[in-house]
């Protein structure tokens, strides 16, 4: 059996982050194993390639969920990046940290060096912004933090000084001292190309020798003796093969996978795992569960003047955005749809922002977004709004349905499940509607094309949202961080409860869902995970 000091599952945002600090040490072997192929496709680096590659089995898990009562039983898709990279290659590279409330109510759930002080050190540390240094942001760092506000749409001002004259602040950096109000996302891209972790991190580690890339490589179980990780068994091209972790086995396979190889390897609610036929090795009961996410609704209006549709629909249009980035690899191409945005408070005596907004200057109501279509958007000038709370306190969970590693797991995400998500949705839908009647907005706006000026009362509201409704892609908190192994599965350095030389490092430690995109925040757990790793086998 080949030995490596760590053996890290899942080359995803945090998988690439984790391997490439631990090879950091000279003498650590570092093997990282990667269920799907390599990212080196046109459309993963292109940043608006997103759209590709979001229906792509050959990269992506594409799960669907269990029928969601709350939005009226439907099934929600949830893509997942299954290939180098992880979601962060499939993803829309909105970079956002979420607000220092997130990480003080980490630490207040008693996870002591999670607070906002203490995380932001790891935030900076994988940071390269463009911005150059400062106390928030940092400048020399693997991965690329692009300011856009120079090159988006111009309609961004628009929604930018409509929402001021609602009363809301402009922020220059959501990730800043004053991160509170509206303005333009931060992406993470490097000239032009997508700033995943797989290029940030992996990529240069890959140039150490001590770091092994196995893709194509999918770990069917967590060796375990004696209550003691010891190795991987994976399976590769029809063979089985196990490898021996000297040191530690890292699970970094993200808010459904880790989870799920967790329970495939008898570790997790004794309940399901006999549901599933899979005998229990260690029972912890909270794996799998406390799964929370966030659930948006578009807005679609038309528009008097030119959007990003008018430059893209057509061919000549497309040619030209072609064009334009072979030339300087900048343009429309070069970007994320989601441009504008802001995290704002819906109402007096809030104590934060409670509601994330997008602003695009694009529309898809003819092919629905879901199946972002990006370069073809409506044939007319529009553009849309979107609301999703920043902390929804519906919880969800997963849970697998067999022994079986390829079976995809039950997933039930269990939207819309308290009193204070159903209250929110007719906040944050009020809220577009209060956007889009204020000037200079409303000046432009010709009809509301989704769900309609007629959809008027809080129960038609709520109705349209419970019809529309959608994940915007930010599953956590399956194996959730915290004190106590009956209601958490990791400790607060990571470690899981109750079997030694095995931590779980990535999107599904969150214990609460932060307040807005999740990449940039699992990439500082990532940070801070390696990092303990290393302080503890100093
Ligand atoms: C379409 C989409 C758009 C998004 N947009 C944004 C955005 O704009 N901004 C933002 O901040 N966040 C966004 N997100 C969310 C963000 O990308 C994720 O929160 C983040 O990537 C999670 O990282 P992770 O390391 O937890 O998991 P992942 O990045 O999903 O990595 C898990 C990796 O483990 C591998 N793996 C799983 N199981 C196994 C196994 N058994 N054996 C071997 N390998 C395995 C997977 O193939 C994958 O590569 C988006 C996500 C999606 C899907």
């Amino acid at each position: 059996m080949e030995r490596f000091d760590y053996v890290v599952v899942g080359a995803g945002t945090a998988g690439c982050v984790v391997a490439s600090r631990l090879s950091e040490e000279p003498g650590a072997r570092v093997l990282l194993l990667e269920a799907g192929g390599s990212d080196r496709t046109l459309w993963i680096q292109l940043p608006i390639g997103y759209g590709r590659t979001f229906f792509d089995r050959k990269i992506n898990w594409m799960y669907d969920t269990d029928l969601v009562p709350g939005l009226n039983f439907r099934s929600s898709y949830w893509p997942r990046g299954r290939v180098v990279g992880g979601s962060g290659s499939i993803n829309a590279m909105v970079y956002v940290r979420g607000r220092p409330e997130d990480f003080d109510d980490w630490r207040a759930l008693g996870n002591p060096g999670w607070g906002f002080a203490d995380v932001l050190p790891y935030f900076r540390k994988s940071e390269d912004h463009d911005w150059g240094d400062s106390a928030f942001h940092a400048a020399g760092g693997p991965m690329h933090v692009t300011d856009i506000s120079g090159r988006v749409h111009p309609l961004c001002a628009t929604f930018v000084e409509a929402a001021r004259q609602l009363g809301f602040a402009a922020t220059a950096d959501f990730n800043g001292p004053e991160g509170e109000g509206v303005g333009v996302y931060q992406i993470n891209t490097r000239a032009g190309v997508r700033a995943s972790t797989a290029n940030a991190f992996l990529r240069p580690a890959l140039n150490r020798r001590n770091v092994k890339l196995e893709t194509r490589a999918l770990a069917t179980r967590v060796l375990i003796e004696g209550g003691r990780a010891t190795g991987v068994a994976y399976t590769r091209h029809g063979r089985e093969v196990s490898v021996a972790a000297r040191r530690e086995v890292i699970l970094c396979g993200g808010a459904i996978n880790s989870p799920q190889l967790l329970q495939l390897s008898g570790i997790g609610d004794p309940a399901d795992l006999a549901a599933a036929g899979v005998a229990v090795r260690h029972g912890l009961p909270a794996v799998g569960k406390n799964l929370a996410d966030h659930l948006a609704v578009s807005y679609f209006y038309r528009s008097r003047t030119p959007t990003l549709n008018d430059e893209l629909r057509p061919l000549w249009g497309k040619v030209r955005a072609g064009l334009r980035y072979l030339w300087d690899r900048g343009g429309p191409l070069a970007m994320s749809v989601n441009q504008g945005g802001g995290f704002v408070r819906s109402g007096a005596g809030l104590g934060r922002p409670d509601m994330q907004l997008y602003f695009s200057p694009v529309s898809y109501t003819q092919t629905p977004l879901a199946a972002r279509k990006l370069l073809n958007p409506d044939p007319f000038s529009a553009f849309l709004l979107s609301f999703n709370a920043c902390r929804p306190t519906s919880r969800g969970d997963m849970a697998i349905v067999s022994p079986d590693p390829r079976r995809a797991p039950r997933i039930r995400p269990n939207y819309l499940a308290t009193a204070q998500d159903v209250a929110d949705a007719v906040t944050g839908a009020r809220l577009l509607r209060r956007l889009a009647g204020t000037r200079p907005l409303a000046d432009i706006i010709t009809d509301e094309i989704l769900p309609g000026f007629d959809v008027k009362t809080d129960e038609d509201l709520l109705a349209d949202f419970r019809a529309r409704a959608d994940t915007v892609y930010h599953p956590v908190g399956t194996c959730a961080m915290g004190p106590d192994a009956r209601g958490a599965v990791v400790d607060s350095r990571l470690r899981v409860h109750g079997v030694s030389g095995l931590r779980v490092i990535d999107a599904s430690v969150f214990p609460t869902i932060t307040s807005g995109n999740t990449n940039a925040p699992t990439v500082m757990v990532a940070e801070k995970g390696a990092d303990m790793i290393r302080q503890d086998w100093k």
